[in-house]
């Protein structure tokens, strides 16, 4: 089925949500957005039963998935069930995240990405570096054991993948500006987190290149009346996007609402910082050797911080709309279109537009997934 039209959808195009619309795919992307009378004679339709049809989901923060903890195991073997694993809950695009490890777990990483996306593993757009070069002060469940300042050599490490996407989680008061330049020189994007650094070192981190905020609020220098801290610098920034988790935990709603208010829009999206247990069965997973298990959809280590998330970008949007009350058109785009530009992608994902990849995600009324396609491929949940 190398062409075929999409139909009886409502369809959340550039301009916003359209009926009536046909999207036709051919060769694994979006070839035309058609008035569904219009459609030549003899073209395969599949009809969508009304539902609402956008944008793939694109998260830039997931750790594991499917069972399987990307630092306990960076093969590609895992990178397919990780991303198996989010494909239930609508995200056709993700970063596999590793979180602070040693040089050379880190690069097994990222050769299992490149090999991953070499071989056309449904959904791996690239890699996101979480560490280790941040702040332990800041270390929420990373091991400070790790955590060092990047060399040259480490620098070339991180930054060597050549067919994704490369996103790097630094703390901008341990890590020299120009180190930051390198790697944006080197094609990464670079955002801080888990950092201390008060509103004057964020503020240089942004002048170095630094163009996101990971998990904002969470484990960063808060907002203060003589020091802005990290989430002042963040929510003054108008260049720079921000990740947040709206999971109902991770940050209390006014707080999201605070941002959502002081951003433009277009400048939060919507991260999971999965855990293994999206899509498993299994609560519990091993992490540095402890096991840590979820609870009431809450993920704790023994020290009692927050150790990533049990949400899936499904439930990312639902929460938006249910708990932020934004439009489900904001939110998808949130979910698709904000990251695909925060990555430098949207000109061929995150949308629902002619030439882009077809990677799409079918929502029933209830906002539950019902198929997805990546590159075209369906895969029905
Ligand atoms: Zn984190």
């Amino acid at each position: 089925m190398d062409s075929f039209a999409l139909t009886n959808a409502n369809v959340l195009t550039d301009g916003g949500f359209r009926s009536g619309l046909a999207v036709l795919v051919e060769g694994g992307r979006i070839a035309a957005l058609a008035p569904e009378s219009g459609l030549p004679a003899g073209i395969v339709r599949r009809d969508l039963g009304g539902g609402q049809l956008l944008p793939g989901f694109i998260d830039v923060q997931v750790n594991g998935g499917g069972g399987v903890l990307f630092n306990n195991a960076p093969t590609v073997e895992a990178l397919r069930a990780i991303a198996a694993g989010h494909r239930r809950f609508g995200s056709t695009g993700l970063l596999p995240t590793l979180i602070s490890d040693d040089a050379d777990i880190m690069r097994a990483a990222v050769a299992a990405v490149r090999q991953a996306i070499a071989e056309g593993v449904p959904g791996i757009l690239g890699i996101h570096l979480e560490g280790p070069y941040i702040a332990p002060e800041r270390k929420g469940t990373h091991d400070a054991g790790k955590f060092r300042v990047p060399d040259a050599a480490e620098i070339e490490m991180a930054t060597a993948l050549d067919n994704g996407v490369t996103l790097i989680t630094l703390a901008p008061e341990r890590v020299p500006a120009d180190t930051i330049r390198a790697m944006v020189a080197r094609g990464a994007k670079v955002a801080a987190g888990h950092t201390a650094a008060n509103y004057a070192q964020a503020r240089a981190g942004l002048d170095a290149g630094i163009t996101g905020f990971t998990h904002l609020y969470n484990a960063m220098t808060p907002l203060q009346g003589r020091e802005p801290g990290v989430v002042g610098a963040a929510l003054e920034d108008p260049h720079s996007w921000c990740g947040v988790i709206v999971d109902g935990v991770h940050v209390h709603p006014a707080s999201l609402r605070v941002a959502l208010a002081a951003k433009p829009r277009g400048k939060i999206l919507l991260v999971t910082d999965a855990m293994p247990m999206v899509g498993s069965d299994d609560p519990s997973f091993d992490l540095y050797g402890e096991t840590i298990v979820a609870k009431d959809g809450v993920v704790r280590n023994a020290a009692g911080a927050l150790a990533g998330s049990a949400l899936d970008m499904a439930s990312a949007v639902r929460n938006t709309v249910g708990l932020l009350g934004l439009p489900l058109e904001e939110a998808a785009r949130m979910a698709s279109t904000y990251p695909a530009r925060f990555l430098g992608i949207d000109d061929r994902r995150g949308r629902i537009a002619p030439g882009c990849v077809a990677d799409l995600v079918l929502l029933d009324g209830a906002l539950q997934v019902r198929e997805t396609w990546i590159g075209g491929v369906p895969w029905q949940a």
